[in-house]
């Protein structure tokens, strides 16, 4: 007799993951270390308070945190100008982003994103029995939001995903194009807007905090914060659908330890802002690096920039051969984009020994005819 079988949409599912880990890859590759630029972690650290908070905090983990996240989540509401019961934390974006379609994507249901836009969101699409429907970049990398919104009323999708700025392309939609994206929006969807990289923004580029029922938007402490191996980010929200995801998410999924360095974190101001400033001059060195090398970037507003080899299959052998030389970045996985690698933003020696590598390894692609 067979075993007992999972759910039909469960079993129909592959066995691929968003992401293949940089430990696993450089078990792989046979390299104990690798130079991590891949996914688009923070070089600079957690800032000291919050690790300084925690450290003092790991005494206590044998108590489960505090499930309303009730400091962080009235820090957060003075921040942004709402109430608390604006604001849903949870263990990172990736979790909030799983609610999300969880809540609003019945199976069979359509979302619509960005073809290649950042992975986590059709891996929950289908792992909640929905239907993803896309539209691929512009030629240049940008998102094509009237697309984006013609997909949607023609699927009758429950919800647009839009990262701004985005991942993998770095680019960025101004607060005008988010005004007619909103004005657009059909009345039956959602759009859940993924601000992973605002803090890299000046905030007068960014929609006003404002609460609009029809809008999720949802921010993380992993990129300038630093915090990513804590796994802490917030939605904000409307109270109705800050209540719904109070309904279905895990009471104790944000660990305690999370909780305090991220309030400790929101004290750091001066901190971010020298990240911020620091991962501009990365951005810089990036782009005048691939210029020396003859090759283009495209426009980034992250801590990331998308160099372009020209081909998909030069951008492939690229990732190969810095993984053999123990460099870890990704690159773009849909075309038009999929013929540039992205690159994370390190410190200084970071990018001083990411540059050396890199351009021995164009040395060897050149040398390999068989690449187009
Ligand atoms: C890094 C990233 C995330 C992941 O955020 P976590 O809070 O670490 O889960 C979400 N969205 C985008 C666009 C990202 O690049």
């Amino acid at each position: 007799m067979k075993p007992p079988q999972p759910v039909p949409n469960i079993a129909a599912l592959p066995l691929s993951r968003p992401f293949v880990a940089p430990e696993e890859l450089g078990r792989l590759a046979g390299h104990a270390t690798l130079l991590r630029l891949g996914a688009n972690e923070s070089a600079f650290g957690p800032p000291p308070r919050a690790l300084e908070a925690m450290r003092a905090e790991l005494p206590r983990t044998a108590w489960y945190g505090d499930p309303e996240s009730a400091d962080l989540r009235d820090a957060l509401a003075l921040r942004h100008g709402c109430s608390n019961e604006n604001i849903v934390v949870g263990a990172g974006i990736d979790d909030l982003l799983g609610l999300a379609i969880r809540a609003y994507v019945a199976p069979g249901e359509v979302a619509v994103a960005t073809l290649g836009t950042y992975p986590t969101v059709v891996y929950h699409i289908h792992g909640y029995g929905g239907r993803f429907a896309s539209v691929p970049y512009a030629r240049g990398g940008a998102v094509q939001l009237d697309a984006l919104l013609e997909r949607a009323r023609t699927t009758h999708a429950r919800l647009i995903y839009l990262a701004n700025p985005d991942n993998p392309s770095g680019g960025f939609l101004p607060v005008a194009d988010l005004r007619k994206l909103l004005d657009a929006l059909p009345g039956e969807t959602l759009l859940v807007l993924d601000e992973a990289y605002a803090d890299f923004v000046a905030p007068n580029e960014l929609l006003p905090d404002f609460i609009d029922p029809r809008v999720i938007r949802m921010r993380t402490f992993s990129k300038a914060y630093g915090l990513a191996g804590a796994r802490i980010g917030y939605a904000l929200a409307s109270r109705e659908t800050a209540a719904t995801f109070n309904k279905i998410r895990l009471q104790y999924n944000v660990n305690r330890t999370a909780q305090i360095g991220a309030l400790a974190a929101l004290d750091e101001g001066v901190f971010i802002a020298g990240v911020i400033d620091e991962v501009a001059r990365g951005r810089a060195d990036y782009a005048s690096l691939a210029k020396r090398l003859g090759l283009a970037t495209l426009p980034s507003f992250a801590n990331f920039v998308c160099i372009d080899l020209g081909t998909r299959e030069r951008a492939e052998a690229m990732v190969a051969t810095l993984l053999k030389n123990a460099v870890f970045v990704r690159k773009a996985s849909a075309a038009p984009i999929d013929r540039c690698i992205r690159v994370t933003v390190g410190c200084v020696e970071e990018r001083s020994l990411f540059a050396t590598r890199f351009t021995e390894a164009l040395a060897t692609l050149d040398a390999n005819p068989a690449l187009p």
